[in-house]
C-alpha cells in the first residue's frame, strides 16, 4: 500500500495566510511593519535562493524585508559591525545571516552576536538554551514546520517513539529537544542517530516516526522503516536525476504509513515558519517598547 503524502507545499500556503492575516492585525492595532533584515555573504547560488525566496515570502505576508548583500571578503569584525547596527536599529525585528558563511568568518561570533530578541532562525544560545528547557521564544524554522507538519495532519506524537537522523544545530539536535519536551507536539521518546551509530537499520525500523537530515541522496530505504511509519525527509540533495532527499521515496512509499515528498515537503515549511517568527519578533518587541 502507498504511504499517504505529507503535502509541506499545500499546509505552508494554509499557514502563510494564517501568519499574514496575524500580521495585517498586529500591523492595524500597532501600527507597526513587522521587518526581516537578511544578510548574504558571497556568491553561494543556493544561498542567494534561498534569500530571494524568503524575501518574497514576506513581502506576500505583509512584511518588511530588507536585504544587506556583502561581498564574499567580508571580515567578522565588518559583519560584527553590521549585526551591530541592525540590533540597534528599531525598524528591524528579525536577523537572518544567511549560512553557510564563506570560509575564513567566525560564525559562531556572528550567530552570538544576534540580539536573542531577533534571533528568528533561533540559532542563539539563550534561545537554543530556552528551547532546552522548554520555554522556548523563538522555534528554529526547519523543526518547528516539521512539527508542525505531524501535528496538522493529526500524526500522534504523544508516546511514540521518534527516530531522528543527523545531529546538526540546525534540524536534528533542536527536532529531538523539541519533540521530547512536555505537551502539545511533544512527549515524544527520541532516539537520536548520526554517522556513529552502530546498526542503524536496526534502530530506524523501531522509528513510529523517522525524521532524516543527513544530507546523503535516498540514503534511508525501505528495509529501514518500520511499515505504517510517517517518514520525514529533510534532505536537499543536488544530484543528476534533479532534487532529491534523504529517503529512497519510490522505495519507502510502499512501507511506510505517511511520507513526506521532495521537494514539496518540509522546504516550503521552513520559510513560513521564518514569517512567524518575525512576526513574533515584532510583537515582542514591540511589547518591550511601551
Ligand atoms: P549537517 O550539518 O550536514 O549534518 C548531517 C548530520 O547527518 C550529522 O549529524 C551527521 O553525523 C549525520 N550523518 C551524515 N552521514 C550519515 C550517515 N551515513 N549515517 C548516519 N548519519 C549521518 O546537516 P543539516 O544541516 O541538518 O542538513 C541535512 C540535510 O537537510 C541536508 O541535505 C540539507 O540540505 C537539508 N536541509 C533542508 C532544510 C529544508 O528546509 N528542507 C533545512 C536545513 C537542511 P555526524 O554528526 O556524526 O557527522
Amino acid at each position: 500500500m502507498a504511504a499517504t503524502i505529507l503535502d509541506g507545499k499545500a499546509l505552508a500556503e494554509t499557514m502563510r495566510a494564517e501568519i499574514a492575516a496575524q500580521a495585517a492585525e498586529f500591523t492595524q492595532t500597532s501600527g507597526v511593519v513587522p521587518c526581516l533584515a537578511a544578510v548574504l555573504v558571497g556568491e553561494n547560488p543556493a544561498s542567494q535562493v534561498y534569500v530571494r525566496n524568503k524575501r518574497t515570502a514576506c513581502q506576500r505576508a505583509g512584511m518588511e524585508s530588507r536585504l544587506h548583500e556583502l561581498p564574499a571578503s567580508t571580515s567578522t569584525d565588518e559583519l560584527l559591525r553590521l549585526v551591530a547596527q541592525l540590533n540597534g536599529d528599531p525598524a528591524v525585528h528579525g536577523i537572518l545571516v544567511q549560512l553557510p558563511l564563506p570560509q575564513g568568518v567566525d560564525e559562531t561570533r556572528v550567530l552570538d552576536a544576534v540580539n536573542p530578541l531577533k534571533d528568528v532562525d533561533a540559532f542563539h544560545a539563550e534561545n537554543v538554551g530556552r528551547i532546552a528547557q522548554g520555554r522556548p521564544r523563538f522555534l528554529p524554522c526547519t523543526p518547528q514546520g516539521i512539527q508542525q507538519l505531524l501535528v496538522r495532519n493529526r500524526i500522534p506524537i504523544a508516546g511514540s517513539h521518534v527516530v531522528v537522523l543527523g545531529r546538526s544545530d540546525i534540524v536534528g539536535k533542536p527536532m529531538a529537544l523539541m519533540l521530547m519536551q512536555r505537551g502539545p507536539g511533544g512527549d515524544a521518546t527520541v532516539t537520536v542517530c548520526h554517522s556513529r551509530t552502530r546498526n542503524l537499520p536496526e534502530i530506524t525500523r523501531l522509528a513510529d516516526i523517522l525524521i532524516v537530515a543527513i544530507g546523503r541522496a535516498k540514503f534511508v530505504t525501505a528495509e529501514m522503516v518500520k511499515p505504517g511509519a510517517a517518514v520525514v525527509d529533510v534532505g536537499i540533495n543536488r544530484t543528476e536525476q534533479g532534487l532529491v532527499g534523504d529517503v529512497d521515496f519510490s522505495s519507502v512509499c510502499q512501507v511506510a504509513g505517511w511520507i513526506t515528498p521532495v521537494p514539496g515537503g518540509v522546504g516550503p515549511l521552513t520559510i513560513t515558519m521564518l514569517l512567524q517568527n518575525t512576526l513574533t519578533a515584532a510583537k515582542l518587541q514591540a511589547r518591550r517598547e511601551r
